[in-house]
C-alpha cells in the first residue's frame, strides 16, 4: 500500500490537544477547556483505560487529616530527602503546597475517598512520608481518581479521541503546529492541527521485559519529544519493585504487594535458602532479626524482636534477588520464590491478600494459598522525562509543547515516594492546562504544519508496512526488551552499560527493517512495529544518562562506583538529539533558593508549627 496523499488524510483542529488521558491529562485537558480552550484529549485506549487505574495505595497530600502537625511544608522536605535532593526544587514546592486543593477539589467534582471516624478524607502511612499522608480508597484510589476526573471531564466540552496514537509532533519553525496519528482501529492517519501540545503519556517501562508497567507504557511522550527537539532530565532514575511476577507469562512484571512479606512471606533460592539474611546492610542491621527465631517471633507479634530480613527497603531486596540469580541460586526462570503458601492458612491469605489472591488465580490459574511465586525486581516508575519549566510545563526548549506527569521529569528526583505520583499528576496536569492556555493566548501569529514534514511522517508510518520483507517487529521488541532486563538492571557497570548500547545499535538496524505483513486494519504487528522508535529512545537515553552519572543515588545504582558523591548531587543529566544522535552532557543545577534549602534542611520541630 502506498501511503496517502496528505490531503486524503483526516485534519481535526484544536486549539490545544491533551495526548494521553491518565490522571494527569484528563487535569491538563480540564484545565484548557475551563480557560476556554477548543481541547482534544488523544488516547491509545479506551476513556478510563489509562495506567493510573493501576494506582493502590494513594495520593500524598498534607491535608492533616489524620496528623494535624503535618503541612507543605514537611511534605516537601520528605519529597527531597526521598529524592536525595536531586528534585527540581520549584516542582517540589509548588507540588507539596498545591496538592491539599487538587485533592479537595477532587473529592468536590465525585472521588469518593475513604473517611476518618468525623467525616474527612481519610488517610495512610507510606513508606518515606512522615505522616500519615495518603487519600485513598481501598486499594484501588487510581481507578477511583480517573472516574472523578472522566466524570468531570466530558461535562467540559472536550473532545475525546479514543483509540487514537499519537506517533509525530509537528513544528513551525521549532514550535509546536500539532500531532500526527493514527486510529488504531482503522489503521487511518489523522492530522492534529493545534497552537499547543500536552503531553501527558506515562513512562516506558515496557522496554524492560520484566515491567509493572501496562501496555501503553512504550515511552511515547519521550520519543516523540526527543524528537521534536525537547530535552530529556535524569533519565537514569528508574525505580525497580523487588517482587514482580517473573513467571507464568500472563503475570509477568504485576506487582506482588510487600503486604505478602509483611504477612509472613519468605523469599526462598532455589537450594530453599531464606537467602535474605545474608544481604541485611550494616544501617539496617540493628533493626533486623538476625535469626529464624526471632523472625518468626516478630511475626507472632513480639514487639521486643526485630523486623524479619524480608522487609528493608525495595532496592535492598531487589539487590539481593539479582545477586542470587548471577550466582546461579536463582529460580527457573530468573528470580526467587516468595512463599506464603507455607506460612500462612488459606484461608487467612485469601482473607488478608484478597486482590492478589484473585488477581493470579484469574489471569494465571496460581493458587498463592498452595504454591511458592516466582519473583523478580520489575521496572516500576521513570522519575526523569521532558524537561520543563516548573510553573508553566513548557518545554526548555519547544514552544508550545508542554508535559505532565510520569512522562515529564524533575519533580521526583532520584527516587519518588509512594503517593507522589498521584498527586504529581494532579498538580501539574493543573499547571500545564493553565500554562498551555496562556501560551495560546499569547500568540500572535498561528502556526502551519509544515506539509514536507507530514510527509515524512506518512512514510515512515506506512514504510512498515510497504517493505516486501523485514524482520518480525514482536521479535525486535523481544530482543530489546531482553537487553535492557539483562544490561541495565537494578545495578549497572560501566562494562554492562557499554554493552548495552552497542546491543542497542544492532537492535535499531533491525528496527529500520522491520516488517508487519497484511492492511494498516486492525494490525498489532503494525502498531508493534511503531511503538519500536520512542521505545528506542527511551532506552538509549537511560543507558547514556546511566554510563555518565558515576556514583550510586537513590534508584540509580552503579557498582563501579558505589555510595552518593557530592559534585554529583549538583548535576543534572540532559539528553537531546544531536546532529550527529543522541548527546548527553552534565549541567551544573542552579542553589536552591534560600528559603526552600531552610526548610528540606529544618528539624522537624522546627517545621511543625503549621503550615504558615
Ligand atoms: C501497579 C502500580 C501501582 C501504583 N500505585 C501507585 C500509588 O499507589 N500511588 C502513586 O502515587 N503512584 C502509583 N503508581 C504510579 C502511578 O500509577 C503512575 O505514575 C501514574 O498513574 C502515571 O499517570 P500519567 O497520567 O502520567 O499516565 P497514565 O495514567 O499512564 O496515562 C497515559 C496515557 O497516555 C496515553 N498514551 C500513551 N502513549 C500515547 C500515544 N502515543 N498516543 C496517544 N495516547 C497515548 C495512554 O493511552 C494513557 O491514556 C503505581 C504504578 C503501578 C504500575
Amino acid at each position: 500500500m502506498a501511503g496517502p496523499e496528505i490531503s486524503e488524510i483526516q485534519t481535526i483542529q484544536h486549539d490545544i490537544i491533551v495526548i494521553g488521558a491518565g490522571g494527569a491529562g484528563l487535569r491538563a485537558a480540564i484545565e484548557c477547556a475551563a480557560r476556554g480552550m477548543n481541547t482534544g484529549l488523544v488516547c491509545k485506549s479506551l476513556l478510563g483505560k489509562a495506567h493510573t487505574v493501576m494506582a493502590e495505595g494513594g495520593c500524598a497530600a498534607a491535608l492533616g487529616n489524620v496528623a494535624p502537625k503535618d503541612n507543605w511544608k514537611i511534605h516537601f522536605r520528605d519529597t527531597m530527602r526521598g529524592g536525595k535532593f536531586l528534585n527540581n526544587w520549584r516542582m517540589a514546592e509548588l507540588h507539596a503546597q498545591q496538592a491539599p486543593d487538587r485533592v479537595r477539589e477532587l473529592e468536590e467534582w465525585g472521588a469518593v475517598f475513604d473517611r476518618t471516624p468525623d467525616g474527612l478524607i481519610s488517610q495512610r502511612n507510606f513508606g518515606g512520608h512522615r505522616y500519615p499522608r495518603l487519600a485513598h480508597v481501598g486499594d484501588r484510589t487510581g481507578l477511583e481518581m480517573i472516574r472523578a476526573l472522566q466524570d468531570h471531564a466530558i461535562h467540559q466540552n472536550i473532545d475525546v479521541h479514543m483509540e487514537c496514537t499519537a506517533l509525530d509532533l509537528l513544528l513551525d519553525r521549532g514550535r509546536i503546529a500539532g500531532a500526527f496519528a493514527y486510529w488504531r482501529e482503522s489503521g487511518r492517519l489523522i492530522l492534529f492541527k493545534a497552537k499547543a501540545v500536552i503531553l501527558a503519556t506515562g513512562g516506558g517501562g515496557r522496554a524492560w521485559k520484566i515491567t509493572s508497567n501496562s501496555w501503553e507504557y512504550t515511552g511515547d511522550g519521550l520519543g516523540m519529544a526527543y524528537e521534536a527537539g525537547a530535552e530529556l532530565i535524569d533519565m537514569e532514575f528508574t525505580q525497580f519493585h523487588p517482587t514482580g511476577m517473573i513467571w507464568p507469562p500472563s503475570v509477568r512484571g504485576i506487582l506482588v504487594t510487600e503486604g505478602v512479606r509483611g504477612d509472613g512471606g519468605v523469599l526462598l533460592n532455589n537450594k530453599g535458602e531464606r537467602f535474605m539474611f545474608n544481604y541485611i546492610p550494616e544501617r539496617f542491621a540493628p533493626e533486623t532479626a538476625d535469626s529464624v527465631e526471632e523472625a518468626e517471633r516478630w511475626l507472632a507479634g513480639d514487639t521486643s524482636a526485630r523486623r524479619p530480613p524480608e522487609l528493608p527497603t525495595r532496592d535492598v531486596v531487589a539487590r539481593a534477588i539479582t545477586k542470587e540469580v548471577e550466582e546461579g541460586r536463582g529460580s527457573p526462570h530468573g528470580g526467587a520464590f516468595l512463599d506464603i503458601a507455607s506460612r500462612r492458612p488459606a484461608e487467612i491469605i485469601k482473607k488478608k491478600l484478597p486482590s492478589m489472591y484473585h488477581q493470579f488465580m484469574e489471569l494465571a490459574s496460581v493458587d498463592i494459598t498452595k504454591e511458592p511465586m516466582e519473583v523478580g525486581p520489575t521496572l516500576h516508575y521513570f522519575m526523569g522525562g521532558i524537561r520543563i519549566d516548573a510553573d508553566t510545563q513548557q518545554s526548555t526548549t519547544v514552544p508550545g509543547l508542554f508535559a505532565a506527569g510520569e512522562c515529564s521529569g524533575g519533580m521526583q528526583g532520584a527516587n519518588r515516594l509512594g503517593g507522589n505520583s498521584l498527586s504529581d499528576l494532579l498538580v501539574f496536569g493543573y499547571l500545564a492546562g493553565a500554562g498551555a492556555a496562556d501560551y495560546v493566548r499569547g500568540l500572535s501569529s498561528y502556526p502551519e504544519i509544515d506539509p514536507d514534514q507530514v510527509r515524512q511522517c506518512i512514510q515512515r508510518a506506512t514504510d512498515v508496512l510497504n517493505r516486501v520483507e523485514g524482520k518480525n517487529p514482536y521479535l525486535v521488541v523481544e530482543d530489546l526488551q531482553e537487553t535492557m532486563n539483562r544490561y541495565v538492571n537494578i545495578v549497572r557497570t560501566e562494562e554492562e552499560l557499554t554493552t548495552a548500547l552497542k546491543e542497542l545499535e544492532r537492535i535499531k538496524k533491525d528496527a529500520a527493517t522491520v516488517k508487519s505483513p497484511g492492511a494498516a486494519q486492525y494490525n498489532p504487528g503494525w502498531h508493534e512495529a511503531l511503538s519500536l522508535r520512542p521505545l528506542l529512545v527511551t532506552a538509549e537515553a537511560v543507558t547514556r544518562a546511566a554510563l555518565v552519572r558515576q556514583e550510586s543515588r537513590g534508584a540509580h545504582t552503579r557498582f563501579d562506583y558505589p555510595g552518593e558523591r557530592e559534585e554529583w548531587g549538583k548535576l543534572n543529566v540532559i539528553v537531546r538529539k544531536g546532529a550527529r544522535g543522541m548527546e548527553v552532557e552534565t549541567e551544573q543545577r542552579p542553589e536552591p533558593p534560600k528559603e526552600l534549602a531552610a526548610i528540606a534542611y529544618a528539624t522537624l520541630e522546627d517545621l511543625e508549627g503549621g503550615n504558615g
